[in-house]
Formats: structure tokens, sequence, C-alpha cells
């Protein structure tokens, strides 16, 4: 990491109104610094992944935060149930209304008002897919409320009341939105300022430019009979340049024809634009 940015950001606001399970699981507060919060009945699941490596140290150094509300401690009665059966009958259970609507005034609870400052969003295959240009819009608000569902989802009253943006991970499904929350997380973190040592191989990978990034090779220089390109040991940067962008073209225009049609549309209204 070449970033030098103090550990201590030498604003902490531990906020009073924590109940004291929360104080002992999250941190305190730290004023401006992105923040998710989780709304999930499973909470020993994070930080999870997130709690290594890049997104791990940068989590440990303050330049994200990560709350984790427990939907259980909302839940109704002596066993804090959550869910009920499904209106109209069929299989399974739904998270109930009046439940995860408590774990969402508490999560918003002091949030900005302003949705692009603070998304609130549902983990949900029925969403729009998430891709590199929502993580970009996330890691541009200060901080974002994400609802992982379980069972048959939520009460679809609350979506509405609330006007929640559904996001999903793919088109798949999947048992919770704790694994989608944790790769958005991600993809959202590791576009904040400082938190990956080199800020420029995020302008270069898959994704940010519109094309798949070019092939990567290291040392040796050759392994099993197959050598790394020539090019890539000349030395020369700017044939280097060229023959990386050439791949990452090829590649894309093989494997992903939208993005190849996208890529080229975008390159000619930016001629026309000249
Ligand atoms: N009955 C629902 C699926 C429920 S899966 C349906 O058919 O649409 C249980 C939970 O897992 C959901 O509430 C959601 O939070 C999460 N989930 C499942 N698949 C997901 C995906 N592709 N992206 C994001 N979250 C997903």
């Amino acid at each position: 990491m070449t970033d030098s940015a103090p550990k201590s950001h030498g604003r902490l606001a531990v906020r009073p109104t924590l109940k004291p399970s929360e104080l002992m699981t999250n941190t305190p507060d730290l004023a401006g610094v992105w923040k998710a919060k989780v709304i999930t009945l499973f909470p020993e699941a994070f930080p999870g992944v997130l709690g290594e490596s890049l997104t791990g140290k940068a989590l440990q150094d303050g330049k994200w935060q990560l709350e984790k509300i427990r939907l259980r401690e909302f839940g109704e009665g002596k066993h804090r149930n959550v869910d009920d059966t499904p209106a109209g009958g069929g299989a399974g259970m739904v998270i109930r209304p009046d439940v995860m609507g408590n774990a969402i005034d508490f999560a918003m609870n002091g949030a900005p008002q302003d949705r692009a400052q603070w998304p609130l969003v549902y983990l949900s295959p029925r969403g729009k897919r998430f891709d590199q240009a929502t993580a970009k819009r996330w890691s541009k608000a200060r901080g974002i409320t994400m609802i992982c569902g379980r069972f048959e989802g939520v009460d679809d009253r609350v979506l509405f009341h609330y006007g929640i943006e559904e996001v999903s991970l793919g088109d798949f499904v999947l048992t919770g939105g704790e694994i989608a929350a944790q790769a958005m997380i991600d993809a959202t973190v590791r576009l904040l300022p400082g938190v990956l040592g080199n800020a420029e191989s995020i302008e270069e990978e898959s994704h940010a430019n519109g094309l798949l990034e070019h092939p990567q090779f290291t040392r040796p220089a050759e392994w099993r009979g197959l050598p790394i390109p020539e090019v890539l040991m000349s030395g020369h940067h700017g044939k280097i340049a060229e023959w990386r962008q050439k791949m990452a073209e090829k590649i894309t225009q093989e494997r992903r024809p939208d993005m190849w049609d996208a890529y080229q549309a975008a390159q000619k209204t930016q001629k026309a634009k000249k």
C-alpha cells in the first residue's frame, strides 16, 4: 500500500442511541466515512469475506464502516418471530412488514433522506442487475442500507412503502441476501479513495472503460512450454499499451458482443463530439 493516510481519523463520535449488543459488535461511528448498514438475520456472517485482504485492512483502518442490524431483535413475542406464512397460501415463509419496517426505521434514523446520498436497497433476484456503474454510484454516496431477505423474501408493502431499490446479483436464486450484500459491498468499497493502493488499476480493469481486461502474466517467463507474449518482455511501454488495448477489444468482442456493441457506439459518439 502506498497510501499514507493516518490510521486514526480523530473524529470518533459514539452515538448514545446504540443498544448495548450493537455497541459490542459495531465499531463506533466515524463521521464522514462510507458506511454499510446491513439488516440481516445472520449478523455472524459479517464481515465474512469482507474482513479479509484489502477490504478487511481498509475496514480496520477506518476507510469504511460496517453496521450490522440484527433483524431478530425486532422480532415479535418471546420467540422474536420475524416471519409468517404467505397470504394466499403456498410454500415457505415471508418476512413480516411490521418487523422489517421497524428495522428499516432504526437503520435509516440519522441517515440522509436523499437516496442519492444514502441508497436503501433490497437484495433480490427480481431486482435490476448489479454492475460496475451501480458500484460506482454507491461509492459516491455517504453510505448504504442493505436489506438481506431470507425464506420467500419480504412482504411487498415494505418495498412499496419505503420506495426501496431492488438489486440482483445475477439471474439465479440464492438462499439469502447475505452473499449478494457482501459481493456488492466488496465491489463498492474497493472504489472508495485509499482502499486500493493503486488507483490506476481501477481505471484499467474489466468493466471500468466498457471493455474486459487484457490477459495478465507473471514470472516465470516460460511455464510448461508456454512463454509470456514477447511484447510484454520488450520494455516498450507504447507497444505494450497498444497490445493490451487490442487484446481487451478482442476478448470483449469474442465473449461479450453486448458490451462490444455498446463500446463501439460510445466510441462513435465520442468521435462525433470531437
Ligand atoms: N421467492 C423469491 C426468492 C427468495 S430467495 C423469488 O422467487 O424472487 C431468499 C432471499 O435471498 C431473497 O429475499 C433475497 O434477499 C436473496 N436473494 C436470492 N437471490 C438473489 C439474487 N440473485 N440477488 C440478490 N439477492 C438474492
